[in-house]
C-alpha cells in the first residue's frame, strides 16, 4: 500500500529547477535549506542500492570461484591421500604376509628343535645305559679275574695253570682262561664301540640342534626387520589417515563456505530482482501521476497545470474553502496545515524528530493539505509500533507532483480523504487528534523530497 504511493518523474528535475530560480529570485521572503535540492531521490537511492548489490555480488561470485578453486584442489589432495594410503596398505599387507610367513618357519624350526631336543635326551639316555653296561662287564670281568686268583692262592690263574692234573688239563685251563679273557675283552670292546656310536649320535644331534637354533634365530631376526617396517608403514599409514580427515575437515569447510556464499548470491539476486521491480513500480506510479497532473487531474483544483502556484494564494476556489485564513508562502507554494496554532516541538533535537508538531490544543482542529496533490497513504492505525511508521496514529500522506515531493500528517482523530483522491491545497483532509505515540493533541506535520523516509527535512521554512 505504501509503496503504490511512492511517485516520481522526470518532471520533478524541472519543477524542482523553477522551485531553485524562484527561490533564488525571492529571497526576500526565506532562505530554504540546502537539503531540499541536495536530498536524495526515492528512484536515485534504489539504483544505488541495485548498483552497490550489483557489485557486491560480483565480488560474491568471485568469492565463491575462489572457494571452488580451493574445494577442488583440496579433493584432489584428499585423493592423492587416498591413493598413497591404499599403497601404502597394499605394502602393509605383503609385510604382514611375509611376517605370517617367518612366523610359520620358526614354529617349524622350534618344532624340528624340540624333536632334536627328545632325540639328544633319548641318546643321552642310551648313553647311560650303555656307560652303565660297560661299568657292570667291566665290573664281571675284574671279579673273574679276581675268583680265579683267589682260588689260586696268591696268584690264581698261575695256581689255577700249575694245579693241572695232567697236561691236558693244563691246556685245558690254558684255553679256559684266555676265552674268558677273549670273550671279555671282546664284549667291552663291542660296548665301547657303541658307547662311541651314541657318542656320536648325540654329538650329531647336538650340532644339528645348533644349526636350527641357528636358523631360527636368523628367522627372527629377518622378522625383527619385518616387524619394524612394518610398524614404519603403520606410522606412515597413520599419518596419512591424519592427512585424509584434515582434508575432509577443510572440504567440510570449504563446502559449507559455499554453500553460505551461494545463499548470500542467491540473496543478492532476489534482493536486486526486488529492487528493480521496486524502481519500475516507483517510476511506473510516478509517471502516472504526473501524467494525470498534467492532464487536469481528478480534483479540479484551480491551482493546476504545473506549478503556476508559485507565487500566488491557495488554490481554495474549488475544494479548499477553508485554506482560507492559513498562509501561503509564495516562495515555496506550501501553506500552514492548520487555522492558526503554534510550533510545539521543532524539526530535529536530540530525539532526532523528522518533522514539526504544530497544535491549537483543541481536538478536531481543521487540518488543511498544505499544498495540491494526490493523497497516497492513508493509514488508520493506533497502534504502538510498527515497520518505519513510528507510531503516527491515524495518518495522511500527500505526493505533490509540481514538486516531488511528500507532506504527512499524523496523530489525526480522523480522516477525511481516501486513498488515490486528488486534494487541493488548502482542503480538509483530517482533523486534529491524539492519536499514536502522542501525548496531548497535536499535528506532527512532515515534509520529504522523495517517498523514502530518509528524505525527510524541516518543513518549517516552507511553511512559515
Ligand atoms: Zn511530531
Amino acid at each position: 500500500m505504501f509503496l503504490s504511493a511512492k511517485r516520481y518523474s522526470a518532471l520533478r528535475l524541472i519543477a524542482m529547477l523553477i522551485a531553485v530560480v524562484m527561490v533564488f529570485s525571492a529571497t526576500v521572503y526565506t532562505s530554504v535549506p540546502q537539503t531540499f535540492v541536495s536530498a536524495k531521490s526515492e528512484e536515485q537511492e534504489l539504483k544505488d542500492e541495485i548498483a552497490r548489490l550489483e557489485k557486491e555480488q560480483k565480488e560474491l561470485k568471485k568469492k565463491r570461484d575462489q572457494i571452488n578453486d580451493n574445494l577442488s584442489a583440496e579433493k584432489e589432495k584428499q585423493e592423492s591421500y587416498q591413493k598413497e594410503i591404499d599403497n601404502v596398505k597394499e605394502q602393509l599387507e605383503v609385510y604382514q604376509e611375509q611376517i605370517d610367513t617367518v612366523n610359520g618357519e620358526i614354529s617349524d624350526t622350534e618344532e624340528k628343535i624340540e624333536t632334536r631336543q627328545d632325540e639328544i635326551k633319548d641318546t643321552n639316555n642310551d648313553i647311560t645305559a650303555k656307560e652303565a653296561e660297560i661299568e657292570e662287564n667291566d665290573e664281571l670281568f675284574k671279579e673273574r679275574l679276581d675268583t680265579m686268583y683267589i682260588a689260586n692262592s696268591s696268584n690264581s690263574v698261575l695256581a689255577m695253570l700249575l694245579g693241572a692234573e695232567s697236561f691236558s688239563d693244563f691246556l685245558s685251563a690254558t684255553e679256559t682262561v684266555k676265552s674268558i679273557s677273549e670273550s671279555d675283552q671282546q664284549l667291552l670292546e663291542e660296548l665301547d664301540q657303541q658307547h662311541k656310536e651314541l657318542q656320536a649320535l648325540k654329538d650329531k644331534l647336538e650340532k644339528d640342534k645348533q644349526e636350527l637354533e641357528d636358523a631360527k634365530q636368523d628367522l627372527e631376526d629377518q622378522k625383527a626387520e619385518l616387524v619394524t617396517a612394518k610398524a614404519d608403514y603403520e606410522k606412515k599409514k597413520d599419518e596419512l589417515d591424519d592427512l585424509y580427515e584434515e582434508s575432509g575437515i577443510k572440504i567440510a569447510s570449504y563446502k559449507d563456505q559455499k554453500e553460505d556464499i551461494e545463499e548470500e548470491i542467491m540473496d543478492h539476486e532476489v534482493a536486486i530482482k526486488e529492487n528493480e521491480a521496486d524502481l519500475k513500480k516507483l517510476q511506473e506510479e510516478a509517471s502516472k501521476a504526473d501524467d494525470e497532473w498534467n492532464n487536469g487531474h481528478g480534483g479540479g483544483s484551480s491551482s493546476g497545470g504545473g506549478g503556476s502556484d508559485g507565487g500566488s494564494g491557495s488554490g481554495s476556489g474549488s475544494g479548499g474553502s477553508d485554506g482560507g485564513s492559513s498562509q501561503v508562502k509564495p516562495s515555496t507554494g506550501y501553506m500552514w496545515p492548520l487555522d492558526g496554532g503554534h510550533v510545539t516541538s521543532y524539526y530535529g533535537g536530540a530525539r532526532g524528530h523528522k518533522g514539526v508538531d504544530l497544535s491549537t490544543g483543541v481536538v478536531g482542529t481543521k487540518i488543511f493539505a498544505s499544498r495540491t496533490g494526490k493523497v497516497v497513504d492513508v493509514q488508520y492505525w493506533d497502534g504502538h509500533s510498527k515497520d518505519d511508521m513510528q507510531s503516527y496514529g491515524n495518518m495522511v500522506r500527500i505526493y505533490h507532483p509540481e514538486t516531488g515531493t511528500y507532506t504527512r500528517y499524523a496523530h489525526c482523530v480522523s480522516i477525511a480523504v481516501s486513498e488515490g483522491q486528488w486534494v487541493n491545497q488548502g482542503q480538509v483532509i483530517a482533523y486534529m487528534g491524539n492519536t499514536g505515540n502522542s501525548f496531548g493533541p497535536h499535528l506532527h506535520f512532515e515534509l520529504s523530497t522523495g517517498a523514502s523516509n530518509s528524505t525527510r527535512i524541516n518543513p518549517l521554512p516552507y511553511i512559515q
